[in-house]
């Protein structure tokens, strides 16, 4: 005699409901009709979404999820269960002016790859959720510098994720760098950012490569005025086409771009797919 086996019923977990502005970091196909949405939203922060139906040509929420969209949506959560469940959406803002120039367009769509990569589903984003809101409102601003603004975005999403770079004190002792006594110091992403001859020499760190972009990864010396001046730059606001744009310092952000880049290539678990398409 044999029993014939059942598959136990599913126990549905305690069920919430999430309201709330969110944007659109990422899509893919789920079915010929549906998709499956990333989104990123200020205190429910990375969520998946179930969006059935949506290509539906008779759907009320068709292009509501476009990527880079901010939406406002309502979203059912079950306990235990990473997706989402979709109840309704509303597009806020479309952010025209970046689907039309593909300088604006990758420098965002770049933006959202790291506030993907970097957020685990269901940790509030409260901070990143802002400086990428706000930055891609200032991408559509006519007369702005793009590379300004992705920049301006960077330094705000590395503090908003706890990866801030040291730049004017040894990330290991925290020992302040002294200009009177150095004109140069070390910066290495695998050390956070600077660090003291002291600190180098006694912890040998180990900067062998694990993967990809780490292997091309070295220490990088970097003039003391400037690790001084990109710390005041990096507290600056990104600039609007209100201001009054002072000439950009080119050299800085040179030189910000360089260490923003293996720091970034350090931190990511995937080599980007958009970084190739910046330059
Ligand atoms: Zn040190």
């Amino acid at each position: 005699m044999s029993a014939r086996r059942r598959r136990a019923p599913r126990v549905r977990g305690a069920r919430t409901t999430i309201a709330a502005q969110a944007l659109v970091l990422h899509s893919s196909e789920w079915s010929e009709t549906s998709r499956v949405v990333q989104l990123l939203l200020p205190e429910a922060g990375r969520c998946t979404v179930l969006a059935r139906g949506v290509e539906r040509a008779s759907s009320p929420w068709r292009g509501v999820f476009d990527l880079l969209c901010l939406v406002e949506v309502e979203l059912e959560a079950e306990e235990g269960r990473e997706l989402h469940a979709l109840r309704a959406a509303r597009l806020v803002e479309h952010f025209p002016r970046l689907r039309t120039d593909l300088e604006r367009w990758y420098r965002a769509l770049y933006a959202a790859e790291l506030a993907e990569a970097a957020t685990p589903p269901g940790h509030p984003a409260v901070e990143l959720f802002a400086a990428l809101r706000e930055a891609l409102a200032r991408w559509c601003e006519p007369g702005v510098d793009p590379d300004a603004v992705l920049l301006a975005f960077e330094w705000r999403f590395l503090d908003a994720v706890g990866l801030t770079p040291a730049l004017t004190a040894c990330a290991s002792c925290g020992r302040a760098v002294d200009p009177a006594r150095a004109q140069t110091a070390f910066f290495h992403p695998a050390a956070g950012g600077v660090q003291c001859s002291a600190c180098r020499s006694r912890a040998k760190l180990d900067l062998m490569p694990r993967r990809g972009a780490r292997e091309r990864t070295a220490w990088r010396r970097v003039p003391v005025a400037t690790l001084f001046a990109l710390d005041r730059a990096r507290r600056e606001p990104a600039p609007t086409s209100a201001d009054e744009l002072a000439p950009p310092n080119r050299a800085l952000h040179r030189t910000a771009r360089l260490l923003l880049d293996d720091f970034l290539a350090w931190q990511l678990e995937r080599p980007s797919r958009v970084r190739p398409f910046l330059r």
